[in-house]
């Protein structure tokens, strides 16, 4: 693994300032910090995310479903991740899960994102250990708040 590999996996996994800096005690380069994961079946609305989140500032890499966003945040070493709670093969809480079960990604941001907004659907996501809970369709102040909230 290179220099900037490894020092992505120590950040996200909060070993390389325990406690200090930022309140969560996750130490992330500028370029983590600049870089989102989306993931999302619909390619609509990912592509709606990518321009919102561009339009930002935003480095932004998508994925087309669960399996491929796990792969891609492994290789891509983003500092938040958004994933959609409905997706083929692996939904957002199997994506979280796969994160949350390796310890190098135990503490990387994850926010849910759904359109089927329910009552009871965000205590649902925070419990299962999501970071963040976006309704669809994204509405961009809400989406830039939940994101600057976190990285
Ligand atoms: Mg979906």
């Amino acid at each position: 693994m290179n220099e900037k590999g490894r020092e992505w996996e120590e950040a996200v996994a909060g070993r390389s300032a325990p406690g200090g800096g930022c309140p969560s005690g996750l130490r992330m380069s500028a370029v983590m910090r600049r870089k989102i994961l989306v993931a999302d079946d619909n390619a609509a609305s990912r592509e709606l995310i990518r321009e919102v989140l561009e339009t930002i500032g935003y480095d932004v890499v998508e994925a087309a479903d669960g399996a491929d966003a796990v792969a891609r945040v492994r290789e891509s070493a983003p500092g938040l991740v958004l994933v959609d709670i409905q997706m083929p093969h692996l939904d957002g809480y199997g994506v979280l899960r796969e994160l949350r079960a390796d310890p190098r990604l135990a503490r990387l941001r994850v926010v849910a994102l759904t359109a089927f907004a329910m009552q009871g659907d965000r205590e649902r996501a925070i419990e299962a250990g999501f970071d963040g809970y976006i309704t669809k369709p994204v509405e961009i102040a809400a989406l830039r708040q939940e994101i600057e909230r976190l990285l």
